[in-house]
């Protein structure tokens, strides 16, 4: 094998505080961010390109030159040039010997190549050593140093040392690296820039058709019903009461949905009598989209919060307030104050609020900056004890506005119940099963499977 000295340099890591040069192949939109980056750290660069005229766009301190020129100065190479004319650097294959191989190439669109750009470039040449890295991070962030939220640069590689090489210069960027194991994890870290929202898509897609059931349905029962019948039009509750009841309805039902996975799985445990059976596909999608669906279900009960706050500013309310006022004077009327009817009332909103406080707690909890800082056991506390107890408050909260309307026919328009008794089935089916799970004969049974008691072992001791 031809080890010149820039390939030992290959594989020496650096350990002094030194900055060793970089080279960037390609003086393109990436490969100019990246370098005025490096050299506001300290890093020389040097550039390799098909044209070694420095224009005013190249960082001022860095050097421009042919590409198998600048691959002579450098120990590791950045390839800021898109996968389609990686074929050129074949010929620079003796030059590029040994030499670390950065590729920080992305693609237009998913599964666009049969095999990641970093294997197709580890492909070409065999006798450098690729790394993949640097693809999440865009040239605008690093232009403008707006890199706060994604400080995190994703790397693989096969040679360990090389990655290591690669780690240290993201560090001396003042940039976090994660390694992400062997270049086999290119083709995930390659797919992540095109990514949409993806943990995100089923909650969002569930919350949107429950949302527009909800809505027809109310629209149904709360306006059509009431043109037909009485011959009112209320078309204008399309605006404010209509929604004021889907967000509640959604939220609670979404919010029943967080704590439902996790009375299936404690359910096919105890039917299984182990652990350590793989829970369906669909259970295990459900399970990681809890985080996001309790968020949903957080901004829907905010803006439950938000709309009934301006609903004594609303004509209508006026309206039927003084409506009210005018027809006691008229018919002389004195009401005097319904004790149980402000005790239900007074509970409903106080439990409204206080879930909707706790529901708050929640969703603090789940920002990776504070559950962080707490540890498992105060994490489990607060997302399961804290949650369900906040599940109860919100459930009791619609419960008691419900009230005696549960048995009164004029509540069930077109033999229908009216919405918010359909929000009552998803969490009023969790609390009763979850009521059963925590019998200390099933809670026990339950606590010793989980610590890995099986009923029929597979492996005898
Ligand atoms: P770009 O602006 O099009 O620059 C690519 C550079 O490649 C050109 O300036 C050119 O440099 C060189 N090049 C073009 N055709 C070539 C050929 N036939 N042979 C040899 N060299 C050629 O692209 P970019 O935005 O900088 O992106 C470069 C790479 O970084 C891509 O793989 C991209 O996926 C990746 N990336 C970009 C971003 C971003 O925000 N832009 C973010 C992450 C990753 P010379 O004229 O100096 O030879």
């Amino acid at each position: 094998m031809n080890k010149n000295s820039s390939n030992i340099m290959a594989l020496t890591p650096n350990t002094s505080n030194k900055r060793e040069t970089v080279c960037i192949f390609g003086t393109g939109d990436f490969g100019r961010a990246l370098g005025h980056k490096m050299i506001q750290s300290g890093y020389p660069v040097v550039y390799g390109s098909r044209s070694t005229q420095i224009s005013n766009l190249i960082p001022k301190d860095a050097e421009v030159l042919g590409h198998a020129e600048a691959a002579q100065k450098a120990a590791v190479i950045i390839i800021a040039i898109q996968r389609q004319h990686y074929n050129f650097l074949t010929s620079l294959s003796q030059v590029l010997h040994g030499k670390v191989l950065v590729d920080i190439s992305n693609n237009l669109k998913l599964k666009q190549y049969p095999e990641s750009n970093a294997e197709y470039l580890a492909q070409l040449l065999p006798g450098s050593k690729v790394v993949k890295g640097f693809n999440t991070v865009s040239a605008w962030a690093l232009q403008s140093g707006t890199l706060d939220a994604s400080r995190q640069v994703f790397i693989c590689g096969d040679d360990v040392e090389a990655k290591q090489m690669v780690m240290n210069i993201v560090h001396g960027l003042g940039l976090t690296p994660v390694d992400k194991g062997s270049l086999l994890a290119a083709q995930e870290i390659e797919n992540y820039p095109l990514q949409l929202f993806p943990m995100w898509k089923f909650p969002i897609f569930l919350s949107l058709g429950l949302g527009l059931f909800f809505f027809f349905y109310s629209l149904a029962l709360d306006v059509i019903h009431t043109y037909v019948y009485d011959n009112n039009n209320f078309s204008f509750f399309i605006a404010i009461t209509i929604p004021n009841r889907v967000f509640p309805v959604l939220a609670l039902t979404l919010f029943g949905l967080v704590y439902l996975p996790g009375i299936f799985a404690a359910i096919i445990q105890l039917y299984r009598g182990t652990k350590y059976r793989r829970f369906p596909d669909w259970l295990d999608r459900w399970m990681l989209a809890r985080k996001q669906l309790g968020l949903i279900a957080l901004a829907l009960a905010s803006l439950h919060a938000v709309f009934t706050l301006v609903t004594p500013l609303r004509p209508y309310s006026s309206w039927r307030t003084s409506n009210r006022i005018i027809s006691q004077v008229l018919n002389n009327e004195t009401v005097s104050l319904n004790h149980t009817n402000a005790w239900l009332i007074d509970s409903y909103l106080a439990m409204g609020m206080l879930g909707l406080f706790l529901f708050v707690l929640l969703g603090i909890t789940s920002l990776p900056s504070v559950s962080n800082s707490v540890n498992w056991r105060e994490f489990r506390f607060i997302q399961s004890k804290v949650g369900y107890l906040a599940l109860i408050l919100c459930t009791a909260h619609t419960m008691i506005f419900g009230g005696k309307w549960f048995l009164n026919p004029s509540a069930y328009k077109w033999y229908l119940p009216d919405i918010y008794m359909l929000s009552l089935v998803v969490p009023c089916a969790v609390l009763v099963v979850k009521f059963v799970l925590i019998f200390p004969c099933v809670d026990k049974h339950l606590t010793r499977i989980r610590q890995g008691w099986e009923r029929n072992p597979r492996y005898s001791e």
